[in-house]
């Protein structure tokens, strides 16, 4: 299991990001937290992750835009997993089709999210 990942959170519920925040911080990983997608644009601008969890629904500019954007910029790209309470086919296209690698459904199961950090980082 990688250990020591530097990870942002995209996150609008603040009861979701500390809770996230504090599972990933036990099993070893830093973690900077943003509120919506556009915090979330500028972060990666700032500092290099390992990897980025992508709350789909955020204020501002939502997880899809985000992702987009991020996709866009001349950056070291980490994957990007998506936060979804929607995890049906379409909303898993779409977030495959914004340039998100994967998709963890909330509410997040720490055994599955660990294994997904697993599959798409090699750290
Ligand atoms: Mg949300």
């Amino acid at each position: 299991m990688p250990e020591g990942l530097k990870v942002l959170l995209a996150e609008d519920s603040p009861v979701i990001q500390r809770m996230l925040s504090v599972t990933l911080a036990k099993e070893g990983h830093s973690v900077e937290s943003v509120g919506n997608g556009r915090d979330a644009v500028a972060a990666v601008q700032f500092n290099t992750f390992d990897l980025i969890l992508m709350d789909l629904r955020m204020p501002e500019m939502d997880g899809f835009e985000a992702t987009r954007e991020i996709r866009r910029l001349s950056i070291p790209q980490p994957p990007i997993l998506a936060l979804t309470g929607d995890d049906d086919a379409a909303t898993q296209q779409a977030c495959l089709d914004a340039g998100m690698n994967g998709h963890l459904t909330k509410p997040v199961v720490l055994h599955d999210m660990l294994k997904m950090i697993a599959t798409f980082t090699q750290a």
